[in-house]
């Protein structure tokens, strides 16, 4: 029952993004986001390279390499770093993401990490995530100090008080 158990999965994780944007007060953003998990490309690669203990799109890019299902996401989903690369006279660039989304990114990486971490979960968690592969992404410098603040805010202060800090401070 892989199937089954993916879309448990991205059912459980859509529902807390949607919460935490909710309490940011995105309310757009938290009913429509991940929702093209749903379509059929992105759910053909979750149904057949479910694994439970990671994302169905590495096990499927691992075997191929590529991902009709993830090219399929990011390319949609403007609360991903990826959607925001763009190619100009000097090579490869990424945009500075509006602030909105680089907020909802936030939400997307707090819920991943309660959801992976399980009872292991801190508040330090999605920032210790972000640091290992900060290196190694193609990220706008503000877009970057952003996010990188909004972690250590977690980190430092909790989600309640980072939620208002978001709410009174960031948000656009
Ligand atoms: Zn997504």
């Amino acid at each position: 029952m892989k199937w089954l158990q993916h879309l448990k999965t991205i059912t459980q994780h859509k529902i807390k993004v949607t919460w935490l944007c909710f309490r940011c007060h995105l309310f757009k953003q938290g009913l429509l986001h991940d929702l093209s998990k749903y379509s059929y490309i992105e759910l053909k690669t979750g149904f057949k390279y479910y694994q439970g203990y990671r994302s169905p799109i590495d096990a499927e890019k691992e075997e191929k390499g590529y991902s009709l299902g993830w090219l399929h996401h990011k390319g949609r989903n403007k609360h991903h770093w990826e959607y925001w690369l763009d190619f100009g006279k000097d090579g490869i660039y990424p945009c500075q993401m509006p602030v909105n989304y680089v907020i909802e990114m936030f939400c997307d990486r707090v819920a991943a990490s309660m959801i992976y971490q399980k009872e292991k979960y801190t508040d330090s968690s999605a920032l210790d995530y972000y640091i290992q592969g900060r290196d190694k992404i193609l990220i706008h410098p503000n877009t970057d100090a952003l996010i990188f603040s909004l972690l250590t805010y977690l980190s430092k202060n909790g989600l309640d008080k980072t939620i208002e800090h978001i709410k009174k401070e960031v948000k656009q």
